[in-house]
C-alpha cells in the first residue's frame, strides 16, 4: 500500500478544524472541505487550503478524515450525489471520526467495499482542545491491516488509539463512552446539589471526592474547567450529546441488554430539551431539574 502523504478533512467545525491543523503540523499535505463556504474561506486564510467540492478533494488525497454532525450527513457525504463513493479512487481510505450510528457505519463500509474503498470508524474524545493539540483519544473499528497502515497519520492527530474490534465497534465504544460520561454528569450534579443543601461548599466536597474512589474525569476535569467557574465553554453542545444518547438508547434496544440506570439517564438527557437549548454547552446537564 502506498505511503500516505495527502489527507482530506471533511467537516471543519469545532473538531475538524483542529484535526486539519494537527495533520498539517504533523507534515501531511492537507486539503479541507466544509459545506459552509465562509468556513472554507476562513480556514484557507489560516493556511489550510480548502476546495469547493468533495470531488476536488477526492482527486487529491489518499485518505479522508470525516468530522460531521450525524450519520445522515456522513451517508450524504459518502454515498450521496457528488460524494466520496462517486469520486474516490479504489484504495482510498476514509476514517470517520464522527460520533455515529454503528448500523449506518457498517452499511456505508459495505457499499464502499464494492468500489475498493476502505472505511475505518475512529470516533474521538478530548474536545476541540484535544483536536487542536493532537491529544485526543481514539477508538478504532475496522480491518487491522488498514489500521496499521494509517497509524502514522492517526499518530499526529491523537495521543492514544485503541483498536476495539471490527467495523462499527469504534462507534459502539464511543456511544458507551458518552453514555457513561453523560450519566456521570447527571449524578455529579446531584452530588453537588446535595452538598449545597447540606450547607457545605460543593467545591471543597469535590476536592474531597477527588481524593477518593468517586474521582472521575467529570469530577476532576469537567467541574473545575467548565462548571464551578460557570464558563460552560467546552465546545461540545447539548444537541450533539443528546444525539449520542439517542444512539446509545437505540443500541440498548437492539441488544436488549438490561440497563435500568442507562435508560433513566437517556430519559433525562432527552427530556432536558425542555429547558436547555441545543446550542448550550453539554455540561449544563448538571443544572437540569425535571419539571
Ligand atoms: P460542529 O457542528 O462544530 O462541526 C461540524 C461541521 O460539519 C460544521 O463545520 C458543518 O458546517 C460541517 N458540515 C455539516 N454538513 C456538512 C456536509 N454535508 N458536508 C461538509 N461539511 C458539513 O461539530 P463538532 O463539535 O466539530 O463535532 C463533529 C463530530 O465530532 C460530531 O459527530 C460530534 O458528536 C463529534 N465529537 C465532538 C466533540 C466536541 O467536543 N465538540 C468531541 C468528540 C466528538
Amino acid at each position: 500500500m502506498k505511503k500516505i502523504s495527502t489527507v482530506g478533512v471533511i467537516g471543519l467545525g469545532n473538531m475538524g478544524k483542529g484535526m486539519a491543523q494537527s495533520l498539517q503540523r504533523g507534515g501531511f499535505h492537507v486539503v479541507g472541505f466544509d459545506a459552509v463556504p465562509t468556513t472554507r474561506i476562513a480556514l484557507t486564510g489560516e493556511g489550510v487550503p480548502c476546495v469547493d467540492t468533495i470531488g476536488a478533494l477526492a482527486a487529491e488525497v489518499e485518505m479522508v478524515v470525516l468530522s460531521l454532525p450525524t450519520s445522515d450527513i456522513v451517508e450524504q457525504v459518502v454515498l450521496g450525489e457528488g460524494g466520496l463513493l462517486q469520486n474516490g479512487k479504489p484504495g482510498l481510505i476514509i476514517v470517520d471520526t464522527t460520533t455515529a450510528d454503528p448500523n449506518s457505519t457498517r452499511k456505508v463500509a459495505a457499499q464502499l467495499a464494492t468500489a475498493g474503498i476502505h472505511f475505518v470508524d475512529a470516533p474521538v474524545s478530548g474536545g476541540p482542545k484535544g483536536a487542536a493539540s493532537a491529544t485526543m483519544g481514539m477508538v478504532l473499528g475496522g480491518d487491522t491491516v488498514i489500521i496499521e497502515h494509517i497509524e502514522p497519520v492517526l499518530a499526529v492527530m491523537s495521543a492514544k488509539r485503541v483498536h476495539v474490534g471490527p467495523i462499527g465497534a469504534g462507534h459502539v465504544a464511543k456511544l458507551l463512552n458518552n453514555l457513561l460520561a453523560g450519566a456521570h454528569l447527571i449524578i455529579a450534579g446531584e452530588a453537588a446539589r446535595i452538598a449545597q443543601a447540606a450547607g457545605l461548599d460543593p467545591e471543597r466536597i469535590f476536592e474531597g471526592l477527588n481524593a477518593g474512589s468517586a474521582a472521575s474525569k467529570v469530577t476532576q476535569f469537567n467541574y473545575p474547567t467548565w462548571i464551578f467557574n460557570e464558563a460552560f465553554n467546552s465546545g461540545f453542545t447539548m444537541k450533539l450529546m443528546r444525539k449520542d444518547f439517542r444512539l446509545a438508547m437505540s443500541l440498548i434496544d437492539e441488544t436488549a441488554a438490561t440497563t435500568p440506570l442507562a435508560k433513566e439517564a437517556g430519559r433525562l438527557w432527552a427530556k432536558s430539551i425542555d429547558s436547555i437549548a441545543d446550542p448550550e454547552d453539554f455540561n449544563r446537564i448538571v443544572q437540569y431539574i425535571e419539571q
